[in-house]
């Protein structure tokens, strides 16, 4: 669940990506002249000029486990859709799903099918204990017979981008290239999320790619956990929201987010997004900047932990808690559970008021009831 992020060139891309998309058919195979695979609405009926685009991508499904794939994607977009900050936000959001499959013979790619009855838990591949392999463990895309362009796209999503841990996943530079080419394929996109079929369970995300990108493993579509995940993932690419956690785990530290405050904005007590509901008032929390991370992760240093008295704060209440964006110190949330620090949590009100500004930011009208949109 790692996440870098510059909020401004986020709302700038969001609003180029809201702007230069007309009504164009769903399913086609020409996109620019190049030859793309079909593409597949699996939510939404907003047009893809005025609406938040979400493009999914498989790794790592053989030809026979695509189906899989294709549930996992409706089931957790609905489940996804149908909760915490996106059910506000539904009715401006599309989904459209890319299926390739990941095989290394040839052969013609099948055609999608839906799965609006029987849903199967994916069986993903296990890599025990930290056993991480190399390359691309989860296999290659290959192109349909005859095809070129953007359907010989290989993604390349690695497990074990840290040494410490087997569970996180990303793509590297080839990958995020053919990323980027199978979502132009898509009407529009403003953040994809490739599924990986892995049974390391992971995800991560980055709002700077571009397109804004997410990959989440696939561990068990019957189990809450996947949907919160997505959430979780897709709150990084889609409103730039960053973890609220304190230790990490990939060697690296990113800071700078809207739903956690800085020291100095601490000190005036207006500069954060949750000011307006607590400001003056809000207590404050601060951390034991000598408690040690779990799993070897670390923290990060350098700034200084507040050492005022403890307040008593409620697990429910606003309020400025030390820890967050992987620094024990000097960084503060704004209440002590959120789905951006603990998955099986709901959004804490910074989150909510970040996605309600951008909301506002670009004039989005609450969405009263949830669309959804099925291809047989
Ligand atoms: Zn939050």
């Amino acid at each position: 669940m790692m996440s870098r992020v510059a909020p401004a060139l986020l709302s700038v891309a969001l609003l180029l990506g809201l702007s230069h998309c007309g009504e164009e058919p769903v399913d086609f195979q020409d996109a620019g002249g190049q030859s793309c695979p079909k593409v597949y609405q699996v939510f939404g009926t907003d047009t893809a000029g005025a609406a938040f685009n979400l493009v999914f991508l498989p790794d790592g499904f053989m030809e026979e486990e695509l189906d899989s794939y294709r549930c996992a994607v409706q089931t957790l977009v609905d489940g996804m859709m149908d909760s915490g900050i996106y059910k506000d936000l539904a009715c401006h959001i599309n989904a459209y799903r890319i299926d390739l499959a990941a095989d290394a013979g040839e052969g013609e790619v099948p055609p999608a099918k839906g799965c609006e009855v029987n849903c199967k838990p994916v069986k993903a591949r296990e890599y025990p204990g930290g056993n991480c392999p190399g390359g691309n463990p989860l296999g290659t895309l290959v192109s349909p017979s005859g095809a070129s362009g953007c359907s010989t796209a290989s993604l390349n999503v690695r497990l074990c981008s840290s040494p410490k841990r087997c569970d996180l996943v990303w793509l590297d530079a080839e990958g995020q290239r053919s990323a980027k080419c199978l979502a132009d394929c898509a009407p529009a996109h403003d953040a994809v999320i490739i599924v990986a079929n892995s049974g390391s369970r992971g995800g991560g995300a980055m709002a700077e790619n571009d397109p804004p990108l997410a990959v989440v493993t696939l561990f068990q579509i019957d189990d809450p956990s996947a949907i919160e995940l997505l959430a979780h993932e897709t709150a990084h690419a889609l409103f730039g929201l960053l973890d609220e956690y304190e230790c990490y785990y990939d060697g690296q530290s990113y800071t700078g987010g809207l739903n956690a405050a800085t020291a100095e904005e601490k000190k005036k007590r207006s500069a954060f997004i949750w000011a307006r509901e607590c400001g003056e008032s809000c207590p404050v929390r601060c951390n034991d900047p000598s408690e040690m991370c779990p799993d070897g992760g670390v923290s990060g240093d350098g700034l200084r932990c507040c050492n005022e008295e403890p307040t008593d704060l409620g697990d429910g209440s606003l309020g400025l808690i030390e820890g967050a964006f992987y620094h024990r110190c000097g960084y503060y949330r704004a209440q002590n559970n959120c789905r951006m620090r603990t998955l099986s949590k709901e959004f804490c009100r910074a989150c909510q008021m970040v996605v309600e500004a951008l909301k506002k930011e670009l004039s989005l009208e609450l969405c009263a009831s949830l669309p959804t949109r099925r291809h047989p």
